[in-house]
């Protein structure tokens, strides 16, 4: 039981109790060794796994690779970018909301790319926007309609497994069916998809770009969920409270409602932005919400 004859690859879709794994060549339609069947935790699409081929492309999982992320829903694993759509027009661009993105995928250890569409509707907005995200993100002006700037964004997805992200109405569908011929998404069509909504038994697929790169086939990322940290580790990924901590009067501040907390006093002062602290405080509620349950 030599483990030379294994294959490694990347699982791209999950279904029926069959798991399809690309190897960079090939695909193989797998099942699981029993013993993994049994674990609690279910193969994703986006784990690697080594498999035991059999005949004809078929073959066995005997092994799943540590994960580096995971996102719940849809549930894909090893994710490496998000694309944050949001639209310049119809709807309006909701800074709070796309804030909420961008940090709810750093944490998830997932890198934020931005994507402005609907270009087409407007180019005032453009500027000011663009030029307030540029500097900590890589930005990406877009229309599904025109075609604009999709090559661009297309390059982006070259070696990396993205998924798209963002509200509803924005035109995550719209764009994904310009980047994967065939796939065929439905478009516009709020309150079929408001009727599908949450509960949608589609199965999440990675498609296999010419550019080496991995995109989810589905537009359901319409929120990113907070992944399962410790309250006590949030005010790490937020690096601008980092420099005040030791100011705290209590160690381990959570910076919430502490008497002597250098972070408010520092919020106060402007010195730390007041919708980053609210959303700081946002996430932190939420956090300590779970842990009560
Ligand atoms: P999703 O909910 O984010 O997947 O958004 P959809 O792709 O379903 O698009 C919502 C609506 O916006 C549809 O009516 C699309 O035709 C329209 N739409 C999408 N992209 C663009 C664009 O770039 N320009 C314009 N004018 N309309 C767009
Ligand atoms: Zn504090």
């Amino acid at each position: 039981d030599s483990p030379d004859n294994l294959v490694e690859g990347l699982v791209l879709k999950a279904y029926g109790g069959f798991y399809y794994v690309h190897d960079g060549k090939t695909q193989w339609e797998c099942s699981l060794r029993g013993r993994l069947r049994h674990e609690k935790q279910q193969v994703l699409a986006g784990d690697r796994v080594q498999l035991r081929p059999g005949s004809e492309h078929t073959g066995v999982v005997e092994k799943v690779l540590p994960r580096r992320s995971l996102l719940k829903r849809p549930a894909v694993a090893n994710v490496d970018q998000a694309v944050i759509v949001f639209s310049l027009r119809e709807p309006d661009p909701s800074p709070g909301l796309l804030e909420r993105f961008l940090i709810t995928a750093k944490l998830n250890f997932i890198e934020p790319l931005i994507c402005f569409n609907k270009v087409d509707l407007t180019r005032e907005a453009q500027i000011e926007l663009v030029s307030r995200y540029q500097r900590a993100y890589p930005v990406f002006v877009t229309s599904a309609r025109t075609g604009e700037g999709v090559d661009r964004l297309r390059e982006s997805l070259a070696g990396k497994i993205s998924v798209f992200a963002g509200p509803s109405g924005v035109g995550k569908s719209s764009i994904l069916n310009i980047l994967i011929p065939g796939v065929g998404l439905r478009t516009g069509e709020v309150s079929a998809k408001l009727k599908g909504g949450r509960h949608t038994t589609r199965h999440v697929q990675l498609i296999s770009l010419p550019s080496g790169g991995f995109v989810a086939d589905t537009p359901g990322f319409t929120s990113l969920d907070l992944p399962d940290i410790k309250p006590e580790e949030l005010p790490g990924f937020f690096p601008e409270m980092e420099e005040y901590n030791h100011e705290c009067y209590f160690s381990g501040c959570l910076h919430f409602k502490e008497p002597g907390c250098a972070v408010r006093k520092a919020v106060e002062a402007g010195r730390i932005g007041e919708a980053r602290y609210r959303q700081y405080v946002e996430f932190l509620e939420e956090l300590m919400d779970r842990r009560r349950y």
